[in-house]
């Protein structure tokens, strides 16, 4: 398919502003072919009104017929063969089959939420039923469930061009959910959008989908993002991103008129805690992993271990050294973007121009443009108390050691966190039966708490939670992975009084979809 550089309106191509830009490839730093056009202000409101219109109909469709426009976007998704996977390449830098790999990941998350539609109990039904002899008043009939917001604005992330982008999970749960979605794609790789944007748009045509159920509108400035959260008919966002894009779009959101929820997936540093006994047993195999860890993607994932935590004991003094020559002999591979490898490096500066932070290694340079190379930095329990910027994340494949004197200061630390994606500890059971404070501290920090594993790679499953308190994202009750990622764009509905023909299908009296529901306050 050649691309055509316009943005996706519905079932047409648009491209009515002046303004364009190109994708640049990573291992040259030149511009790529295709001139992409930014969207006007026009084009992105012609996309929400369409969204709006489509919105009407597509929340009445039913589970079933959801789920197979789900299942049909990734059939078509993976009907664009290789040519989704070069494209991907040359826009990302990424490997082939890490690009493979994540096609798979997004169809396994359309596929797991058509399941989840399938079954049906998602909705969270609660029925009351009326009684009226009830003293001193009559009880109502009351029922409940969740229905879905209307159109959900979602902005893509560079470091996962399929997974996190156009159809990747808040796509796909917004969808589920029955509200039609207006993209802002990632200007890192408006080539690999538009082709997923295509896919889409053909399995909507194919499902019988109102055309406004998708768009996508692309550009480098903004201006393209800040027309869809400020849009009076856009009703949450969906984002994944820094943290200084999270936030911005957060804050107009809720200067809005009318405020709606921005669900913003930001950067994390995701600690690690290393604890005394394991580091006896195992330091090898930690040091090992953690730098497997650190250097997946290039470092490029929101889940990379950026902290270690560890005690400053003779077994701490081996383990750093181990983990510094592990980092000594790793090679350096090509960033997503220039940008962001400038970024990098930046980060990298300041946090060693920081008097209490030390280089401990550096890996090895390889030849070739947009080179990311990992670095191992290192300071004490102490000054990390004392400077909280070394908690911020830097994007890359970079990770501070902090060695700490003993456990009620490695305790200190955990109580100093502010929010994060994940946090991992790595002990034995005498350890953990030791540090369960430590445990409980990290409880309230993270959405997800790993033991002896490493943070990097999340699962997508009913149990997943990707997300965390702020500054991790701007609402922690939320997960963006997982099943649970489609409450974030529905709402309780509480219908009373209603004679059956009016109430939705989840809701009427027989049952007639089977779903497991809460009548009269028991589970049925
Ligand atoms: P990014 O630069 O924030 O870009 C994300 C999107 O937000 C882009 O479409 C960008 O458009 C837009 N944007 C950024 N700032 C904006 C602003 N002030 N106003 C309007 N739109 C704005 O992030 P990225 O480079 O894609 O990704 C790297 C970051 O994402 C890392 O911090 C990483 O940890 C995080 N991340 C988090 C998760 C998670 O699930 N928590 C997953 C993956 C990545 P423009 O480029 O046009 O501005």
């Amino acid at each position: 398919m050649t691309l055509t550089g316009k943005n996706i309106l519905g079932f047409n191509h648009s491209a009515k502003g002046s303004k364009t830009f190109f994708a640049i490839n990573p291992f040259t730093q030149e511009n790529l072919n295709t001139p992409h056009y930014e969207a006007t202000q026009e084009e992105v409101g012609q996309a929400v009104v369409l969204a709006e219109v489509a919105f009407k109909s597509y929340k009445e469709k039913n589970n079933v017929d959801k789920a197979i426009f789900l299942e049909t976007i990734a059939e078509e998704i993976l009907a664009l063969g290789n040519a989704l996977i070069q494209t991907g390449q040359l826009e990302t830098g990424l490997p082939e089959g890490r690009l493979t790999e994540e096609r798979v990941r997004t169809m396994n998350q359309l596929k797991l939420f058509a399941t989840l539609l399938r079954e049906g109990s998602w909705v969270d039904a609660r029925i009351d039923f009326a009684d009226p002899n009830r003293e001193p008043f009559p009880k109502p009939d009351t029922r409940q469930m969740q229905r879905p917001l209307g159109p959900v604005g979602v902005f893509g992330a560079s470091n996962f061009p399929l997974a996190f982008s156009v159809a990747g999970g808040d796509t796909a749960s917004a969808l589920a959910a029955g509200c039609p979605v207006v993209v802002k794609g990632h200007p890192a790789h408006p080539g690999t959008s538009e082709l997923v944007g295509v896919a889409i748009t053909k399995a909507a045509k194919k499902c019988n989908m109102p055309g406004g159920i998708f768009s996508l509108v692309q550009g480098i400035s903004v201006d393209v993002g800040l027309s869809i959260v400020e849009h009076p008919l856009i009703k949450a966002i969906g984002f994944t991103g820094s943290y200084q894009g999270g936030k911005a779009l957060f804050d107009v959101a809720n200067k809005r008129e009318e405020p709606i929820p921005v669900y913003a997936e930001m950067g994390s540093s995701n600690p690690v805690f290393i604890l005394p006994e394991i580091l006896k047993q195992k330091k090898e195999t930690i040091a090992e992993g953690l730098k497997n860890s650190i250097l997946l993607g290039v470092g490029q994932f929101c889940t990379n271990p950026g902290l270690i935590i560890t005690n400053a004991t003779e077994e701490g003094q081996v383990f750093e050294k181990l983990l510094a020559s592990e980092i000594k002999k790793s090679p350096s591979a090509t960033m997503l973007t220039p940008n962001i490898q400038n970024a990098y490096n930046k980060g990298l500066e300041k946090l060693k121009a920081n008097p209490s932070v030390d280089l401990l290694s550096k890996g090895i340079a390889n030849d070739g443009a947009t080179q990311g190379i990992t670095e191992l930095l290192k300071t004490t329990g102490k000054d990390f108390l004392s400077n909280k910027d070394l908690e911020k994340e830097n994007f890359g494949p970079s990770s501070i050691l902090i060695n700490t004197e003993d456990s009620s200061e490695m305790l200190a630390i955990a109580k100093s966190l502010k929010g994060h994606l994940t946090a991992t500890i790595h002990g034995t059971e005498d350890d953990l039966k030791n540090h369960l404070e430590l445990v409980k501290i990290l409880e309230r920090k993270v959405g997800r708490l790993l033991l002896n594993q490493y943070p990097t790679g999340v699962e997508v499953c009913q149990s997943m939670v990707h997300g965390g308190p702020f500054p991790a994202t701007t609402d922690s009750q939320m997960t963006s992975v997982g099943a649970g990622a489609i409450t974030r764009f529905t709402r309780p509905v509480c219908f009373q009084n209603f004679p059956e023909f009016l109430l939705p299908a989840e809701l009427k009296t027989p049952n007639p979809l089977g779903i497991s529901r809460i009548e009269n306050a028991k589970r049925i």
